[in-house]
């Protein structure tokens, strides 16, 4: 069969079988075999760079994490309720990584998990289910999880918000209101949080929490202005909140300068949920609170987790993280996702249509805009993103207007990498102006 028949057959089959609401990347998608560093290689064993998977945080199939996985899978696999030294050595590395206060931590399968865990912890610590939340935001897929991501109960499909959830603007220096990454913008933004919070006072409610991605991932690429994160935290405690911050798509490293993106805001959140990159591509995630909120939790009633900190999960986690610091990886983050930035700066001055370059370390948004007026290029951003593909460059799209290219490769991600993309973009940004 030819390349195409085979495309056909497969996109057939997966409408026969599969849920429709399921989606796949480009006009013409596709079909991967395997993965290397930051490669992705398709049937014909062509390589593609591969600059939008975080998950694959030390790069596609590391030797280690597969080693540590295959070697524990062929010795143990069980649950918690048996005492085994993989959970006490992995908690102790992830743990070790966090500031002190946030020193207990729970194992679960999934960022969607993670996060539905923090609602039940915030719900035992202060008896409210009251909560602010980000626009723009996702935090996952189950029930509680769409309850409280705006992108997708006010998105297509969504069916808006409850009563006990509290909606506050993006802050977003390029596109909002208040713009530039000063602490006077930080603040002003933070001022529409203390406003949520009294206008839920005065109904005769009590704060739960508030939740935050520590940087807006599917909100398009978003570094919050200084001082944001600060000023919030210190309304939501004052009203008797906790702050919670989900990391699932920003933490371990990626940011360069901090294992966890909320430690570049000077802040210590009470809850920290963590996904995507914990396992390379192996299915865990991960709670981790403080002692006090934890024994909260502690209500009588028990909470089992089958598969949650499994010998297998921590194995491949506690590999993970040795990797992160045997290869530097947060240091490259940093130089890499440096000099990335000053390239892309460099063709936003021959290019109008680059409106904002955005990021820290390798997680990096680049707004593609009209005019002065910001009208967002999608169509011509999606023409981009096709081009790339051609030129064997892997990217997606984010943000409301889905507008922003979105940057966040494996952490391997090297100059060269960054060279060979910055020629292919500016090739492809004279195509689609042209
Ligand atoms: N939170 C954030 C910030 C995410 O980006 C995601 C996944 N895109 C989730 C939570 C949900 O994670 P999962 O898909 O593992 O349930």
């Amino acid at each position: 069969t030819t390349s195409s028949e085979r495309h056909r057959d497969i996109l057939s089959q997966r409408a026969e079988r599969l849920f429709k609401t399921l989606s796949v990347s480009y006009e013409q998608p596709l079909i991967i075999e395997r993965g290397q560093g930051q490669f992705l290689l398709d049937e014909h064993n062509i390589a593609y760079l591969d600059m939008v998977n975080n998950v694959c945080h030390v790069g596609h199939c590391h030797p280690a994490v597969v080693a540590a996985g295959q070697e524990q899978m062929a010795k143990l696999n069980t649950n918690t309720r048996y005492l085994n030294d993989n959970i006490l050595d992995y908690s102790q590395a992830l743990l070790d990584t966090f500031p002190e206060r946030l020193s207990v931590v729970m194992f679960v399968n999934s960022g969607s998990e993670a996060n539905e865990l923090a609602m039940r912890l915030m719900r035992c610590k202060t008896q409210s289910d009251e909560l602010v939340v980000v626009d723009g935001a996702y935090h996952g897929n189950t029930n509680k999880a769409i309850e409280i991501s705006p992108y997708k109960f006010n998105g297509p499909g969504g069916e808006g918000a409850a009563e006990h959830i509290h909606i506050v603007p993006m802050p977003d220096p390029y596109r909002g209101p208040f713009k530039g990454m000063s602490v006077e913008s930080g603040q002003a933004y933070a001022q529409s949080v203390e406003q949520a919070i009294s206008a839920l006072q005065q109904d005769g409610k009590q704060l739960g929490g508030y939740i935050c991605e520590s940087l807006q991932g599917v909100g398009g690429n978003l570094i919050m202005p200084n001082g944001y994160l600060k000023a919030v935290y210190q309304a939501v405690r004052h009203a008797g909140g906790v702050c919670i911050a989900d990391e699932v798509q920003v933490g371990f490293g990626r940011v360069g300068s901090h294992w966890w993106a909320f430690e570049t805001q000077d802040v210590v959140p009470d809850i920290v949920t963590l996904g995507k990159p914990i396992g390379n591509g192996h299915p865990m995630a991960a709670v981790v609170t403080t002692k006090e909120i934890a024994a909260a939790f502690v209500t009588g009633m028990e909470y089992f987790n089958t598969f949650g900190g499994n010998p297998v999960s921590c194995a491949i986690g506690k590999a993970v993280i040795d990797t992160i610091e045997s290869e530097n990886l947060m240091g490259n983050a940093r130089d890499t996702g440096d000099y990335l930035q000053t390239c892309l700066r460099k063709l936003q001055k021959q290019f109008d249509i680059i409106g904002d370059v955005r990021g820290l370390g390798l997680f990096i948004g680049v707004e593609l805009v009209e005019d002065e007026k910001l009208t967002p290029a999608t169509a011509k951003a999606q023409a981009l993103i096709e081009w790339l593909k051609s030129r064997h460059i892997l990217l997606s799209l984010d943000g409301p207007f889905n507008n922003v290219l979105k940057i966040k490769p494996p952490m391997v991600f090297n100059k060269d990498n960054v060279d060979y993309f910055i020629e292919q973009l500016a090739q492809g940004l004279s195509r689609i102006n042209a």
